[in-house]
């Protein structure tokens, strides 16, 4: 990993924290869907693997691009339609999903599958991140997507690892 990397994972942390995310909560998601095939599988090892998803570059660069469209819309400076689009988290936008894709592809098909899992079950902390973006005037369009793709990639990098052992 290069000093970039490590210095760019710790604001990526922090951006996700100031946006009410800890790496617990994207642990908790990974936990809930990867447990059912892993009976010893801790929460401490999820973390883990949360962490070693946020040092890859893709994945910082994706959290960067994503939480700052939503707080540019937040504060109304997106050009229209995209504010409205992006505040208003209009179903056939899919720019949101598709920018997430970028933190998953790093991760193969395992990943591909668990993020469309996580993403129509609304497991854990996304659930949370969904009802404050529909009810308050805070913009979640991009972050509940990059939750869901961190997630969905630490458990597929578990399983990697397993198949490897
Ligand atoms: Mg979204």
């Amino acid at each position: 990993m290069s000093y970039t990397d490590l210095v760019n994972k710790e604001k990526a942390i922090k951006l996700l924290l100031s946006r009410g995310v800890t790496i617990r909560d994207i642990a908790d998601i990974t936990l809930t869907i990867q447990k059912q095939y892993y009976e010893n599988l801790t929460i401490e090892y999820c973390e883990e693997n949360v962490i070693k998803v946020l040092e890859k570059t893709e994945v910082q660069n994706v959290i960067f691009t994503g939480i700052a469209l939503d707080i540019l819309c937040e504060k109304g400076l997106l050009p229209e339609p995209l504010n409205e689009l992006v505040a208003s988290d209009y179903p056939l936008y899919g720019v949101d999903e598709i920018l997430a894709l970028g933190i998953v592809n790093v991760y193969g098909s395992i990943g591909l599958t668990n993020f469309g899992y996580v993403d129509k079950e609304k497991v854990g902390i996304i659930n949370k991140v969904d009802k404050i973006g529909k009810r308050t005037d805070k913009c979640m369009t991009f972050l509940d997507d990059i939750i869901g793709a961190i997630a969905a990639s630490s458990a597929s990098r578990i399983a990697h690892n397993r198949i490897k052992e």
